[in-house]
């Protein structure tokens, strides 16, 4: 079974409101199997909700309506789908009753325009709005031939949600054909979003019943994998024969298989070597810092370290040699390196991490464009450094670096 939502609301066209109902739906209808084929966001103008409404009923086999049901002129959704499906509006005389209590409970003098809201498509199940005046309809009518399941529901999304979940989450999984759904995550960092999918296209073609869904990031991309099946196990076994040859094909370059985030894997390993870190952070000012102790446990393997933005303090704090700085610029290869190696000795840790670059805007040159950054990496007996070039503005250039630290510490301890 697929699906359609529309949104109805002209606030919704505008820069200042967002649909966020129909990312609510598209979820709860994902679990039940239904997928989401097209998502229309509709003015409050009638002639336009019925032909989104016409479209709608051709193409899905289940559309859901959000918003527009309230008392004002505006609200058109119920003469719309009535329009459309050539059914006939009532007044339900139960409806109003509840409408006309809820004001009097209020002491609230009721206009006429609330009673639009009592108007119920002829052959509706009436769903009833314990958070609002406006209840939702649920239809099972015939168009073009062919039956369909109709939802109109309130945009307020308290409203929305629990109607939704107290109401026809059941109904539906009553009308839809049951489906097992098995979903796995893996994230990789810092391999470029092409470079990525022209490693496993190859291979997620092959399973065409997965679905697989490629989201990048900076400096890091997540593949979500999701198959359905009539039984639980045969979608695991789907999923989970595509996870297994992704896996070999990227090796190392996976940092996770849920939702741990690069800081947090990096931290899990640190604690399992008892090993410790240290950085000396130029360019990103201490963010490389903030995202390892971010997470919750890291005083047992975050020694600190100091943000070294002026030359004179890099040399205090991690007893660079001003020559050093004069003979290959501050942004080198060669102060990377001993950023990374004098802080690790300075605050007696395991590894100690040192970053320098251009984060932009200004400050590039020809040789060291805007985005150059060194990022090095030392234990007591090597140092390993990484010379990118980042795209992106300054804080796009700065994440990265943070993320490269990260991902070289992580490798470094599997
Ligand atoms: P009401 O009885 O409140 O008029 P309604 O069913 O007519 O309910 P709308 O008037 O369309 O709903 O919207 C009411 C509120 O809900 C508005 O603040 C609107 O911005 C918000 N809203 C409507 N649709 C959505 C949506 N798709 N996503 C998020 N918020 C929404
Ligand atoms: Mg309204």
């Amino acid at each position: 079974m697929n699906a359609e939502i529309i949104a109805v609301g002209s606030e919704l066209l505008t820069p200042f409101r967002q649909d966020t109902n129909s990312l609510y739906l598209t979820g709860k209808l994902n679990d039940l199997g239904v997928e989401v084929i097209f998502k229309t966001i509709v003015g409050d103008v009638q002639e336009n909700l019925t032909a989104a409404a016409r479209l709608a009923l051709a193409r899905a086999d289940l559309v859901l309506f959000s918003g527009g049901l309230g008392p004002t002129e505006d609200d058109l959704t119920r003469e719309a789908v009535a329009e459309v499906l050539e059914l006939d509006l009532q007044r339900d005389p139960e409806i109003v009753a509840r409408i006309a209590t809820m004001f009097a409970s209020r002491r609230i003098k009721m206009t006429d325009n609330n009673m639009r809201q009592a108007d119920v498509i002829v052959g509706a199940t009436i769903l009833p709005n314990p958070l609002g005046t406006a209840p939702g309809q649920w239809l099972s009518p015939s168009f073009e031939g062919r039956d369909k399941i109709v939802i109109l529901l309130p945009g307020p999304p308290h409203e929305l949600h629990r109607m939704f979940d107290e109401q026809c989450l059941e109904r539906l999984r009553a009308a839809v054909p049951p489906l097992h759904i098995a979903t796995r995550l893996r994230k990789v960092a810092m391999i470029g979003e092409s470079l990525l999918d022209s490693r496993i296209a190859p291979i997620y073609k092959r399973y065409p019943e997965v679905q697989t869904t490629i989201l990048a990031a900076a400096g890091e991309i997540q593949i979500h994998l999701r198959a359905r099946a009539s039984s639980q196990d045969e979608a695991e076994d789907r999923v989970e024969r595509l996870v297994g040859e992704i896996e070999d094909e990227l090796d190392d370059a996976i940092f996770s298989r849920g939702e741990e985030t690069l800081e947090q894997i990096a931290g899990y390993y640190l604690q399992m070597r008892e090993a410790t870190v240290a950085v000396a952070e130029s360019c990103t000012g201490g963010l490389l810092g903030q995202r390892i102790s971010s997470i919750s446990g890291s005083s047992r393997y975050f020694r600190g370290g100091a943000i070294v933005y002026s030359n004179d303090l890099k040399t205090t704090f991690t007893g660079i040699h001003p020559k050093l700085i004069e003979e290959h610029g501050a942004v080198s290869r060669e102060v990377a390196t001993a950023l990374a190696q004098g802080i690790r000795q300075r605050c007696d840790a395991t590894f100690g991490i040192g970053i320098t670059g251009v984060a932009g805007p200004s400050g590039g040159t020809e040789q060291k464009p805007v985005g150059t950054v060194y990022v090095a990496l030392a234990d007591r007996d090597s140092t390993q450094v990484i010379e990118k070039i980042y795209p992106g503005d300054r804080n796009r250039i700065r994440w990265f670096a943070t993320q490269q630290a990260l991902d070289m510490l992580r490798r470094k301890l599997l």
